[in-house]
């Protein structure tokens, strides 16, 4: 952890830029000016100087992507164990090489995920891991904005739940002492099948006498919910529900599993399913998260990555295609069309996440990213909402805008060199 503090002094925000012009850039369709003052988008149109100005021409805009569930450090972890079921990789390869894990490590895998997320055009992420705090050092030595959850895990064990009840009670401290907009505390009980009851129980509590978001996995395979109704004799959804853990402030990984009547409590008490297609496709988890059904109940669902072990990028452009395409496979091709693919990646990410970005109007927060229009996949662009979705990938990315202040021109970010050398570094250390 020490050794994480002392790498903070990389200069990632240069100087303060008070106002941001882009100009000419393709908006819903259209050839727009978007002028940013400080850190929010002030007007769309008229204003032709500012501070800083971006030449837009050749790019659309959108709203930054939101990530709403990931394990960021976990990059460190890509590619070190693949095609393997999903309980061996976990026992034989990602806990013990978790086992490893230190602040420093943590730190700089963290750094090169936000690098990875902002080259791909991710402005926002939602994280659940350990070393939190170095997790938020990361965040805000990168400029991106994050709600960051340290992962509870109790095991069934009151010396453990007593000690994991402190650690989440240190860490929401801490996000509280660096008094950054940017980045929230969640409280991030990992599951039904790794915290105990009373472990749930005291992480919703603490979380709505807080005001925070719960992050949480829900429903990933068919043995935890067969495992839940042996246990419990109910849905892991009806379990949650039953000790009052599910609401507007709960943000559910996976939910591939569920039935009707998980549905029908998910649109009631107005959860947030985070759709992760990637992993779920690679772990095999039998089948795809039930998007239409929960549509049709009103459920606005959510789009992550999950972690860079089981995906193995963060490329939310990529996910939303993966997304669309799993639902099509079905046999209905009008499934999860390209529009709300963009809705689940900005506007609905962003609100579960419980930050005013997602749309580029006045008033919002200045998350914004540039998508290159003129290079081969995104020619002829007949409709810019097909382009972003099917054909583009996040190396069409050009230009990222967080909070009002640049953080990639031209693909090209400060620091990167170092993140991907040490970063590089920490994974020796699994070896060791
Ligand atoms: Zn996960």
């Amino acid at each position: 952890m020490e050794g994480a503090i002392q790498n903070l002094h990389i200069p990632l925000i240069s100087a303060i830029i008070m106002s941001i012009l882009i100009k000419n850039t393709l908006l819903g369709g259209k050839e727009s000016h978007i002028y940013i003052e400080e850190n929010r988008i002030s007007e769309i149109g008229r204003i032709t100087e500012a501070d800083e100005v971006i030449d837009g021409a050749n790019t659309i805009a959108m709203p930054g992507l939101v990530n709403t569930h990931t394990h960021a450090a976990m990059t460190l972890l890509r590619g070190y164990g693949d095609d393997m079921p999903l309980h061996e990789w976990l026992q034989n390869r990602i806990w013990p090489a978790e086992a490893k894990l230190d602040g420093e490590m943590v730190y700089w895998g963290t750094r090169l995920a936000i690098i990875e997320m902002i080259k791909s055009g991710t402005t926002a992420f939602n994280d659940m891991y350990f070393f939190m705090e170095d997790v938020a050092r990361a965040v805000q030595d990168s400029g991106v904005r994050a709600l960051l959850g340290y992962g509870f895990i109790d095991l069934f064990d009151e010396e453990k739940r007593e000690n994991e009840i402190k650690e989440t009670e240190k860490f929401v401290r801490f996000v509280e002492t660096m008094n950054n907009p940017r980045i929230k505390a969640a409280v991030a009980p990992h599951a039904i099948y790794t915290v105990s009851r009373e472990g749930l129980e005291w992480s919703a509590e603490f979380a709505r006498e807080k005001g925070l978001r719960l992050h949480t996995h829900v429903s990933e395979t068919e043995k935890e919910v067969k495992d839940s109704f042996e246990q419990h004799g109910m849905s892991p959804v009806k379990y949650l529900d039953s000790m009052g853990f599910l609401g507007s402030d709960v943000i559910a990984a996976h939910s591939v599993w569920l039935d009707d009547r998980d549905i029908e409590i998910y649109a009631k008490r107005g959860v947030w399913p985070s759709h992760n297609p990637a992993s779920n496709m690679k772990l095999a988890v039998g089948r795809a998260m039930p998007y239409s059904r929960m549509r049709k109940h009103g459920i606005k669902p959510v789009l992550g990555t999950d972690g860079a072990a089981s995906n193995n990028n963060l490329d939310m452009l990529e996910e939303m295609k993966t997304a669309a395409l799993l639902q099509k496979l079905s046999g209905d091709p009008t499934a999860l069309p390209a529009h709300e693919a963009l809705k689940m990646a900005t506007e609905w990410g962003t609100q579960a996440l419980g930050f005013n970005a997602g749309k580029i109007e006045e008033g919002y927060l200045a998350d914004i990213i540039l998508i290159r229009s003129d290079i081969p996949e995104m020619t002829p662009m007949h409709n810019w909402e097909s382009s972003a979705v099917y054909a583009a990938n996040g190396s069409a990315v050009d230009t990222v805008i967080c909070d009002g202040r640049t953080l990639m021109r031209n693909r090209r970010i400060d620091g990167e060199e170092e993140a991907i050398r040490r970063a590089r570094e920490m994974a020796e250390r699994f070896y060791g």
